[in-house]
């Protein structure tokens, strides 16, 4: 078999441990296929640069991820209701496009077992399709957000929104940070006297960033709250785009032995 080449396509990309996890679940299957990174500027060229590339696969990141919805020939049912793609796979001269942050995400949060009610700090891109399947699977999801702009689409897509002015403070069983305060900076995600409010009563806390212990993280930490950050999120959306890059010819768990090596990096 001819080797196959994957790759992430973003802006920025040289961050990203994409080319980490799955060469290491290449390599740990012995599968003829390597993973490397793209600096992908113009979101309008995602096509013709996956085929001038003579890509088999991609994982496609910020800001790209609608971009990349458009490119598709086939979409997965769940990739066409959210209007989001960050996998897309070659066959046979077709795109087919999926979006695995969601399916990892819910994984990811899994472990918290007796949660119903879920209050998201953030309204951007990725709570759009953590807040679909979340809903689709039962689980009552409000949304609070900075700006009310943002949360219009969610409105009318029927969740219950809120700006920090608008705020009324009921128990949720999980609080989760879904915006981009506290990745570069020690902001907390909406004005302190809301979490101190809302994560007393709550279960446990999720943070979607990864590698770092947020500001919102050790205020959680502070109320004894058990707390989870975006790692699982990160690894599990990466595990679910290699069974899609490899029609399924591992387990999950076979992956995730190769992939979870990635984050004994730094
Ligand atoms: P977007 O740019 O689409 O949305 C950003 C959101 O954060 C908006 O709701 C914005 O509110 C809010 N926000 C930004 N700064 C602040 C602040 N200082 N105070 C309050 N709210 C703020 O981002 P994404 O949805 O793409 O990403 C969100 C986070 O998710 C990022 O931290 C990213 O790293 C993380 N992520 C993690 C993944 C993982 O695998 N673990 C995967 C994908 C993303 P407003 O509308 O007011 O501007």
């Amino acid at each position: 078999m001819a080797k196959e080449i994957f790759a992430i396509f973003g802006n920025p990309v040289s961050h990203s441990k994409s080319p980490l996890m799955h060469n290491l679940a290449f390599t740990g299957f012995d599968y003829e296929a390597c993973y490397t990174r793209y600096l992908l500027e113009d979101g309008h060229t995602l096509k013709d640069t996956f085929f001038n590339l003579g890509l088999k696969g991609v994982n496609v990141t910020v800001p790209h991820k609608e971009a990349a919805f458009h490119a598709c020939d086939v979409l997965d049912p769940f990739a066409q209701k959210i209007g989001v793609v960050n996998t897309i796979v070659e066959r046979e001269g077709k795109l087919y496009g999926y979006n695995t942050d969601a399916p990892g995400f819910l994984k990811a949060i899994s472990e918290f077992t007796d949660v119903k009610t879920v209050l998201f700090l953030g309204a951007g891109g990725t709570a759009q399709s953590t807040s679909s399947i979340l809903r689709d699977e039962g689980y009552d999801v409000t949304l609070l957000n900075r700006s009310a702009g943002r949360l219009e689409k969610y409105k009318a897509d029927g969740f219950k929104t809120y700006t920090f002015e608008t705020f009324v403070p009921k128990k949720y069983d999980l609080v989760i940070n879904m915006t981009s305060a506290g990745l570069e900076d020690e902001h907390l995600p909406c004005p302190k006297e809301i979490l101190e409010n809302v994560v007393p009563k709550a279960k446990a806390c999720v943070d979607v960033i990864y590698g770092k212990e947020t500001a919102f993280l050790k205020l959680c930490q502070s109320y004894g709250k058990p707390t989870k950050d975006g790692s699982d999120m990160l690894l599990y959306q990466g595990i679910i785009a290699f069974e899609h890059f490899t029609n399924n010819a591992y387990t999950f768990d076979e992956i995730k032995c190769y992939m979870q090596g990635a984050f004994d990096f730094n």
